[in-house]
């Protein structure tokens, strides 16, 4: 029999990983907007046809590339920005991971021209299906133009999954805003459709705020401070007497990338409760410098969450440093000074005795102290609530409260009133007829199960490439197991390499998932599928889903939020079947309104 394993060509390669890079027309933008700025560009401009379905052209001022570099950067992991591993903590550059021209020219038509100072020509490429089908001596301006083609025109599954040309129009927006704040020294110019629909002259951080959020913005915003040694932080936030009821702009950076903190968030909804009405939302645009040690390296291109590893004093910090700006700027309402209806103060009477007046003083005051949360210390960190939501991230649009399935042995809740978390451990609401207890970690592995399942059934599962893959040693029969369920694994965003001698390493795992305790995970799933009892592929499927599920589910004793609380009761009444775990323990449990009363009554 001949030998049957062959190297994938590159062009297929490149059209793998180009799923994890580009999703929709804002990544093709974001990748090109930020190579630009790499290349210390002055003036970006961004062109789009069709929300990017038909084109989209990024043009720089920046440093350009010479022949060899102009070809040589649509190699796959081809990158000037990294020599060594080590560069990885030093990162000064907004890409790195050599991957985006490849991935972008693996799934559109691409032409790009270039021109380095010192050169009288420039060069011009295209690139289509990851094949060079020209490359030539050009006239061109000083800088980088890449315009990219008919994005997908050679997957058309992918092509199917693009929103409305609104929706991709925002994302698009969405990446132009973030990359602008972080960049107020960069002019930025936004053609869609031939129209200019944004430009934003060179300027500091503020005005570009106000040219993003509307010339009003300015006087709305109180300039935060702070520097420890932890983190810098530096930034905006918005007047409370300008909280905004609909959408507010709530951006965090950190060293200059955007990110998403919902546990950061709180602290800075914390330092403006009791300003600000609880409906209503304060825009902030907050930039931290910290370590790049200290967090998470970013290792997924498209990944917004960053773990930090002093999170609860970065919390305190900020949740002081707002508040304290807010008092500073005296942004907190003011006594007003116009005396025409003053009360009159009587004139003093030396003939009357006069009380020495009393002060009460509480010395457990702490002017950081809300009296809701009742504590000054910073709640544990918050389970990552985006990570639930990415249930939901079919459509941005998805209401929450917009839960489809219906649910036969628990009474129809058809909205969810306030949550509250009992012990850690429980999530009470009132329902139609009486008060229901939900176990929060049950009710997390119904909605991870279930979310799993799906993935490996449909083969859906993203996965997260690691930058420095977890070794897996396996006992022989373990490892004799993995072939029959390495499929399924896949299907959920694991990549094992087999290293021999039973040892394989972690080269990815599904994009919601830590990446602490991969070898556990995998180890657990090997195991159960060969618990599973018969063989039947259903079984061993349910056995995978159920494991990880287990495993990632949110514990006992972690705080929940009220969004927290919400988003999941919302997506567990999205499960067929809420009220058990897969394998049958109760997670919903329901008191009447009747028992309730009787249980008064006595
Ligand atoms: P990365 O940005 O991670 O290095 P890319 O695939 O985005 O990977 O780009 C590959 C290389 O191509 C970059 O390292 C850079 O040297 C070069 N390059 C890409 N875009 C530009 C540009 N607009 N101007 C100058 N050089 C560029
Ligand atoms: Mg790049």
């Amino acid at each position: 029999m001949p030998d049957i394993i062959h190297l994938l060509p590159d062009s297929i390669a490149n059209q793998i990983a180009a799923g994890e890079v580009i999703q929709r027309p804002a990544s093709v933008v974001k990748e090109l907007v930020e190579n630009s700025i790499d290349a210390g560009a002055s003036h970006v401009q961004v062109l789009i046809k069709d929300a990017g379905r038909t084109l989209i052209q990024v043009i720089d001022d920046g440093k350009g590339m010479s022949p060899t570099d102009a070809r040589m950067a649509f190699e796959r992991h081809a990158t000037s920005k990294i020599k060594e591993a080590s560069d990885l903590f030093a990162l000064t550059t907004m890409g790195f991971r050599g991957e985006a021209l490849p991935s972008i020219a693996a799934i559109a038509q691409v032409e790009v021209k270039s021109r380095r100072e010192e050169d009288e020509l420039g060069s011009l490429l295209v690139v289509s299906s990851s094949q060079l089908e020209k490359q030539e001596p050009v006239s061109c301006a000083r800088g980088t133009s890449i315009l990219v083609k008919n994005i997908f025109f050679n997957v058309p599954a992918r092509r199917k999954f693009l929103k409305s040309n609104e929706t991709e129009r925002r994302n698009i927006f969405i990446e132009i805003e973030r990359i602008a704040l972080v960049h107020p020294e960069i002019e930025f110019t936004f053609i869609d459709n031939d129209v200019v629909s944004l430009h934003l002259s060179r300027t500091g951080l503020k005005q570009r705020i106000t040219q993003l959020e509307g010339k009003s913005s300015n006087k709305q915003l109180v300039e935060i401070e702070e520097e420890t040694t932890l983190v810098k932080i530096h930034g905006y936030v918005s007047r409370p007497e300008y909280a905004k009821k609909g959408r507010a702009s709530q951006f965090f950076f950190v060293n200059n990338r955007f990110i998403r903190h919902p546990y950061f968030h709180r602290a800075v909804a914390t330092a403006f409760e009791q300003l600000i009405a609880p409906n209503e939302k304060p825009s902030y645009f907050i930039f931290f410098q910290v370590d790049p040690e200290s967090i998470d390296v970013n290792i997924h291109p498209t990944k917004t969450e960053v773990k930090f590893e002093d999170e609860q004093v970065i919390w305190q910090i900020l949740m002081v440093t707002v508040k304290e700006a807010l008092g500073r700027f005296n942004a907190v309402p003011s006594i007003d000074f116009d005396t025409e209806d003053a009360p009159k103060i009587p004139i003093f009477d030396s003939s009357h005795q006069v009380d020495m007046p009393h002060v009460d003083v509480d010395p457990t005051f702490n002017p950081f102290r809300s009296p809701y949360s009742g504590a000054s210390k910073p709640p544990a960190p918050a389970f990552d609530w985006e990570q639930l939501y990415k249930g939901f991230e079919g459509d941005k649009d998805t209401s929450l409260f917009n839960v489809p399935g219906s649910v036969k042995d628990v009474p129809e809740t058809d909205y969810f009133p306030e949550h509250y978390q009992y012990k850690q451990k429980y999530i009470l609401t009132s329902v139609k007829s009486g008060l229901m207890v939900i176990d929060q970690h049950k009710a997390h592995i119904r909605i991870l199960f279930d979310k799993y399942l799906t993935q490996v059934k449909d083969k859906k599962g993203v996965s997260q490439r690691m930058l420095f893959p977890e070794i897996l040693e396996l006992s022989a029969s373990e490892a004799a197991t993995l072939p029959s369920i390495n499929d399924d694994l896949e299907a959920l965003g694991f990549e094992l390499s087999n290293l021999g001698n039973n040892s394989f390493a972690i080269q990815g795992i599904p994009s919601e998932i830590e990446n602490s305790n991969s070898a556990q995970l995998v180890r657990s799933m090997i195991n159960s599928s060969m618990a599973a009892e018969n063989c039947v592929k259903d079984e061993i499927q349910e056995s995978i889903a159920l494991s990880l599920a287990k495993l990632t589910a949110i514990p006992y004793g972690r705080t929940l939020t009220s969004e927290e609380m919400l988003l999941m009761v919302s997506q567990l009444f999205a499960s067929p079947t809420p009220s058990y775990t897969p394998d049958g323990q109760k997670v919903i449990a329901l008191f009447s309104d009747e028992e309730i009363e009787k249980k008064m009554q006595k």
